[in-house]
């Protein structure tokens, strides 16, 4: 990468739609991973060389461009060109699959280094890798958009009439999978029957135990188990079955039982598909985290009970009581805040924190506001804010 263009997304630092990191980097190590594919928005001309450019998460980008009336830079408000338009316009938007990654034929080959080769070859072939794959037509191609009536309407000088069919993504090989579950509002009563912070919406962060005893905060989801999750979706919900319901290896029958279950009472899409590093996220909304809590009711062998808790209760919640060494614990529903630029937008608000070690490496992460007093900030996990919760934000 060209240094100038580093030096650029270091000094933005973070995507101005989602929020998100530019660049992810490792927890740990402090190195950087690129979880992501950027776009930049080239604002140099002939007679302004050295103007800054502003970068974005490509697919935060292209869902702006095609959501949105003002084909401008959301950060300087500059004309987007023509070229940068087209390009992307032909972003493949991944609302409209439904079930995705059907990998059965593929168990065999993503075993070994010749299959991961093969989905680099088909990813570069002239449209993609798409004779690999079923079709990604659904039945949900005809659906409503996720950008409401906003998305229609107002006139504008692009071409989007008629939302071109992109080219099925690049395949990569899945290893992890999230659910990010948000609510429109809480829908629970104080003991005199009113509303607590109705018309604001919550995204579920759960707590993840460390080591040391300590928690960060994100979605529930993790590691795609072979031979198990046929799906990233059953992968995700399998996951949470695990962690958020406490349940002991639950089969596939279950886990099919809990999806239909989850789309049926709320609405259930693909936020991110498979990126380059083997990740993805589902959405989840719910009209009021009292269905949501509700609803896992009827889920047999769940944990029960989260209904009627008190915020302090849930905070502290065991969800497991068979591990000896629990790797979750507690739960909050963080309040959402309107999006300091793009209308209609709902973000979680977080603060950066930067912490610089002995030995130079400098330690950052975001905190969001802990749900109860004379507790700190609670720390969240790398990569949860970003293009996932900015997806089913968008579904608010
Ligand atoms: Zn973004
Ligand atoms: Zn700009």
């Amino acid at each position: 990468m060209p240094p100038r263009d580093q030096a650029e997304i270091e000094a933005q630092g973070i995507c101005a739609i989602c929020l998100g990191e530019l660049v992810e980097y490792d927890e740990d190590t402090g190195d950087i991973i690129h979880m992501y594919t950027l776009f930049k928005l080239d604002h140099t001309t002939p007679a302004n060389p050295s103007a800054v450019s502003h970068w974005y998460h490509q697919t935060c980008l292209a869902r702006y461009v095609r959501y949105n009336a003002l084909a401008t830079c959301p950060v300087s408000r500059q004309e987007i060109s023509d070229a940068d338009l087209s390009i992307l316009m032909q972003v493949p938007d991944e609302e409209d699959e439904e079930e995705e990654y059907d990998d059965d034929d593929q168990e065999e080959d993503d075993d070994d280094d010749d299959g991961s080769l093969a989905n680099m070859f088909a990813a570069a072939m002239p449209g993609g890798p798409a004779a690999a794959g079923p079709s990604a037509a659904g039945p949900s191609a005809a659906g409503p958009s996720a950008a409401g009536p906003s998305a229609a309407g107002r006139g504008g000088r692009r071409p989007r009439a008629a939302k071109p069919k992109p080219a099925r993504p690049k395949r990569y090989k899945p290893t992890c999978s999230f659910l990010c579950i948000s609510v429109r509002q809480l829908g629970f009563t104080t003991r005199n029957g009113r509303p607590i912070a109705p018309g604001i919406p919550c995204v579920l962060l759960m707590g993840h135990l460390q080591k040391t005893g300590r928690r960060r905060w994100g979605f529930p989801g993790g590691q795609r188990e072979r031979g198990r999750d046929r799906t990233t979706l059953e992968n995700a919900v399998r996951e949470f079955a695990e962690e958020f319901l406490g349940m002991v290896r639950p089969d596939r029958r279950t886990i099919r039982y809990i999806i239909d279950l989850l789309k049926k009472e709320g609405t259930l899409k693909l936020a991110v598909d498979t990126n380059a590093s083997g990740y993805s996220a589902w959405s989840i909304v719910f009209r009021t985290a009292k269905h949501f809590e509700d609803t896992l009711k009827k889920i047999r062998g769940a944990n029960t009970g989260f209904v009627g808790r008190t915020v302090e209760q849930k905070y502290n919640y065991q969800f497991s009581r068979h591990q000896r060494h629990p790797e979750t614990k507690g739960y909050v529903w963080s309040p959402l805040a309107p999006h300091p630029v793009l209308q209609g937008q709902w973000v979680l608000p977080t603060r950066t924190e930067r912490i610089q070690h002995r030995n130079k490496r400098i330690e950052r992460y975001r905190t969001v506001l802990p749900p109860i007093p004379n507790v700190d900030p609670l720390r969240l996990r790398a990569g949860t804010v970003g293009p996932a919760l900015q997806r089913t934000l968008s579904l608010l």
